[in-house]
């Protein structure tokens, strides 16, 4: 993503503490007290612009949404959504994911969504591919037993990087799409990379895996 300096992000955020949590940490293990109902928390990691999270916290009210992005000039757009539309159930943090631990406990999290994240094709990059190892590990320790990840991208070499990555960290594969807005698939919310490059022709991707405890 090409970033744009915003000199004015800060302190805009600062002014919105009941969009954008500005002490995440305070509430670890707590998370059902940042929202107005307490229901199962689903997070989206690299949430961008915002408005599939958005969308999604919208079509439903019954859970709650965590919106978390690296970069404050990028997380400003989503702000700007969360604030036209003032839902009780979707909060942002402008964190970075490597961090989760520090803000999420065990149990805290039922679903992680990854949309169109980052490639990072080199070789020598694959530790910061969102869906290398040590970030599953990562999902693992905030997310309850049986816990999922939704996972969409319009690039073929990181779906199948991942696919393999899910795989031999054992978690099992649920649902895979490869050719998501020509499948029967209902309900899907459209992120802004989506739109773009399905507008480009490029086909979309999508899977569900799910973190499998000794009972299952
Ligand atoms: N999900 C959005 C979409 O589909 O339109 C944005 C996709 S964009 C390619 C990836 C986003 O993930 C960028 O906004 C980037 O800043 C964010 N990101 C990448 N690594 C991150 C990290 N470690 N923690 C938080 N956000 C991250």
């Amino acid at each position: 993503m090409r970033l744009r300096h915003k000199p004015w992000a800060k302190d805009k955020i600062e002014q919105h503490p009941q969009y954008i949590v500005p002490n995440p940490e305070d509430y670890k293990g707590r998370w059902h007290e940042a929202f107005e109902k307490a229901q199962p928390l689903h997070i989206e990691v690299g949430t961008g612009k915002g408005n599939f999270i958005t969308e999604m916290a919208k079509a439903h009210p019954d859970t709650n949404y965590i919106g978390i992005e690296l970069y404050n000039s990028v997380i400003v757009a989503a702000l700007d959504r969360l604030i036209e539309a003032d839902l009780p159930n979707l909060k942002l943090l402008n964190v970075n994911a490597a961090d989760l631990g520090k803000y999420f406990a065990k149990n805290d999290v039922a679903r992680v969504y990854l949309n169109f994240s980052d490639p990072w094709p080199k070789v020598r990059h694959e530790k910061r591919r969102l869906t290398y190892r040590d970030f599953l590990k990562l999902y693992e320790d905030i997310l309850v037993d049986g816990g999922e990840i939704h996972f969409k991208t319009d690039n073929q070499g990181l779906f199948e990087y991942s696919l393999m990555s899910f795989s031999q960290y054992g978690l099992l594969l649920k649902f895979i799409s490869l050719d998501l807005h020509n499948s029967d698939f209902e309900g899907n919310i459209m992120t802004e990379y989506e739109q773009k490059f399905s507008e480009q022709g490029n086909r979309i991707y999508r899977c569900e895996v799910k973190y499998q405890n000794d009972l299952d």
